[in-house]
């Protein structure tokens, strides 16, 4: 990940940080994803241990996460309220495919 480089204000992103995160979704990394939630979006701010071909430990005696969720309100970076900032287009940072998949 991108280490934050300022917080300079950007019609289209709120911070330089949070859009590298955005467009690291999917790769093996913190990335951020938007969601569907409730009535609404989520923002989630997602962990994969592993790169997308790798299957991972094999035999492992316990159970290991290997993609990890938690739903965010703010950047973790610059502070705005995400729900405030991107508002006029939550629908569209909505990218089906990433998200952990309900079993
Ligand atoms: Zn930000």
């Amino acid at each position: 990940m991108t280490p934050a480089t300022g917080a300079e204000p950007s019609p289209e992103w709120c911070c330089v940080a949070f859009k590298s995160a955005f467009d690291a979704a999917g790769e093996r990394d913190f990335a951020i994803l938007v969601d569907r939630f409730l009535e609404g979006y989520a923002f989630i701010l997602q962990h994969r241990a592993l790169e997308p071909d790798d299957p991972g430990p094999q035999n492992h005696p316990g159970p290991i996460s290997t993609v990890s969720e938690i739903h965010i309100h703010y950047c973790p970076w610059c502070g705005r309220s995400l729900q405030d900032f991107y508002r006029a287009r939550l629908a569209e940072m909505v990218r089906p495919g990433l998200k952990i998949l309900e079993p």
